[in-house]
């Protein structure tokens, strides 16, 4: 039931109540004038009625006085007696305008009948005593006759009071209970009438004041402690409340707006600074595995509904091949041509189900006629595309967040971090080799060398060591020019390339010496090798401007650790060997004799 329908019935409960205790209010006041009435009634009736029997009484007892007597003095005293007796008579009409009923009127007229009859009789003896006649006059009012008729006169208005005072005492005693039942409920009615007045009263504070003041007080509580999230209580009355409510919903509602701002501040900052430390990481990175680790580290933290793979252009096959995955993507493929990206195709982030209409990508297998919500990322550098990003919505989230900015962020510096990865690469292998021969330069040699004997002493197997230095060389160019000379080298080094096993490594030592590390070979086996190489550059026909450069030939020193040589000596005691067979005629093959070493 509504507020307003309780508070009304309840209004009108207490009118009818009031209206009710006064009504009754009014009925014990009628009630007690009735009382008043029948008690005066009673006494007015009690006073008319209690001196006629006396008066009876002594109007007799002068007449006997009077006839004993004969004395004038008692016929005057008889006389006025009389007349106060006929007083009575009058006394009769008040007694009737007093309320007394026909009956009693009756019964009093009877009575007052009877003492006019004995008022004869003493008239009959005054007049006999009068005549002188005594003894007729006493005989008269002194015989039995005259007795009773005097008793009955006066047990008539003895029997007249008493029924009076019966009927008035009736009346008086139902208007008393009446005044007595009609007060009482009168205070009953008062006291529901107040109590239900309180009821009221404390229903209403309660609940239009005092709970809603609990409640709002409650809620600012929770508003001071920032906590929005509270059930908000509703009070659309006009008053004090109402208005209270309304502020604090405003205070709620900005307080919203401004918690919603920083918390998309608070997570702006995070996902930056979280950008930020990935972009320090990378490029802090050496490798791409390196920058693999990092990306599959963090992407997920900077978009942890997305699941995603990182792919890497391979140049050489021409595909884009994946590198790493994180959250467990599963529409893309691993490896796909580049042109089967639509990101890739047009060089900037491709979102098909986004908010525009666009075609899905042929590396990512659609789910039946739903169009898969992917985004890919190109990572173009300087020289072109070097691989991919690409996140899917993951299938236990529903929300595709973060915004698509972080991911383009991500995406860049991603891509630079890769171009500099690749540049880098690129200069440090451009450090490394001979940009002649292909083959590694000197540079490596120290580090390539170490690991070789380090490998070689743990497999315990030998390493040998061979320096190769072309014979005359100086006369390829001074006969046929700079050039020629550069071809005869990159013959050379072709030559040295072919006849090399995968686990061997060949170097430009300098000018037009080449050295060849050989691990695992002994000392009759580099001899052999280096013979074969010695017949393989022997065996060159090289050629420039369409002129025979003629032939060509080399010296080469073996060294063998550990049969010949210790470590560290082992290029020392190769190039030792080199000089014996140079001075032995070149075009030859020369180990290690102890004296070299
Ligand atoms: P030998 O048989 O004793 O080794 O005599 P050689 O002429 O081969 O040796 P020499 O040390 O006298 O000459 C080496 C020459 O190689 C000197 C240098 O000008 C030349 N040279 C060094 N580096 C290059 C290069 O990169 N290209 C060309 N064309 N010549 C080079
Ligand atoms: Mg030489
Ligand atoms: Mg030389």
């Amino acid at each position: 039931m509504r507020l307003a329908t309780i508070t009304n019935w309840a209004y009108g409960i207490t009118v009818l109540l009031t209206l009710a205790s006064g009504s009754t209010m009014l009925l014990a006041s009628s009630a007690q004038d009735r009382e008043r009435v029948a008690m005066s009634q009673r006494a007015d009736l009690d006073q008319a009625t209690s001196t006629i029997d006396e008066d009876v009484a002594q109007l007799s007892s002068l007449a006997r006085q009077f006839a004993i007597s004969g004395s004038q003095a008692d016929l005057i005293a008889y006389r006025r007696e009389s007349e106060s007796l006929k007083a009575v008579e009058t006394r009769t009409a008040a007694i009737r305008d007093v309320g007394a009923t026909p009956t009693e009127l009756r019964s009093l007229h009877e009575t007052l009948h009877w003492a006019d009859a004995l008022r004869d009789e003493q008239a009959a003896a005054i007049a006999a005593r009068a005549r002188g006649d005594q003894h007729g006059a006493v005989a008269i009012l002194f015989s039995p006759e005259y007795e009773r008729e005097l008793d009955r006169i006066q047990s008539s208005v003895e029997r007249f009071q008493e029924r009076i005072d019966q009927r008035t005492a009736a009346a008086v005693e139902i208007a008393v209970t009446a005044s007595q039942t009609w007060r009482r409920v009168s205070e009953i009615v008062l006291g529901l009438t107040g109590f239900v007045f309180l009821c009221v009263l404390f229903f209403i504070f309660r609940q239009r004041v005092l709970r809603p003041v609990v409640r709002l007080s409650d809620v600012v509580t929770r508003l001071a402690a920032q906590d929005y999230a509270t059930e908000w209580p509703q009070y659309p009355q006009v008053d004090e409340i109402g208005d209270m409510a309304q502020a604090l919903r405003g205070f709620r509602e900005n307080g919203i707006v401004r918690q919603r701002l920083e918390k998309e501040r608070d997570a702006d900052r995070a996902v930056r600074d979280l950008l930020s430390r990935m972009t320090q990481r990378m490029q802090r990175c050496d490798t791409v595995q390196d920058l693999t680790g990092v990306i599959e580290r963090f992407a997920p933290e900077v978009a942890p509904r997305l699941a995603g793979s990182f792919y890497l252009f391979d140049a050489e096959r021409n595909v884009m091949a994946v590198a790493a995955h994180w959250l467990g993507p599963v529409h893309s493929r691993d490896e796909f041509v580049p042109m089967a990206c639509w990101g890739l195709r047009r060089g900037r982030q491709h979102r098909p189900a986004g908010d525009h209409i666009d075609v899905p990508c042929d590396h990512v297998a659609q789910d039946g006629d739903i169009l898969v919500d992917s985004i890919c990322l190109p990572l173009i550098g300087q020289n072109g595309m070097l691989g991919l990003l690409y996140f899917e919505r993951r299938t236990d989230t529903a929300e595709i967040g973060p915004d698509e900015n972080y991911l383009k962020m991500l995406a860049e510096n991603v891509g630079l971090a890769l171009d500099n990865l690749r540049l880098r690469d690129a200069l440090r292998a451009m450090a490394m080799v001979d940009p002649l021969t292909g083959l590694s330069n000197r540079r490596q040699l120290d580090t390539a060398l170490e690991a070789s004997l380090s490998h070689a002493a743990r497999t315990n197997t030998p390493v040998s060591c061979a320096m190769i230095d072309v014979d005359h060389f100086k006369r390829f160019n001074d006969n046929h020019g700079h050039d020629a000379g550069d071809a005869v080298l990159r013959a050379v080094g072709e030559a040295l390339k072919r006849s090399i096993r995968s686990e061997d490594l060949a170097f430009r030592y300098g000018g037009e010496e080449f050295l060849l590390l050989m691990p695992g070979l002994g000392v009759a086996d580099a001899r052999a090798r280096a013979e074969d190489i010695r017949l393989r550059i022997a065996s060159l026909a090289v050629r420039h401007d369409d002129r025979d450069l003629g032939p060509v030939t080399a010296s080469i020193g073996v060294a063998t650790w550990p049969e010949q040589c210790a470590a560290d000596r082992l290029v020392r005691a190769a190039d030792a060997a080199l000089l014996r067979a140079k001075r032995g005629g070149r075009d030859q093959v020369a180990t290690v004799l102890t004296r070299d070493t």
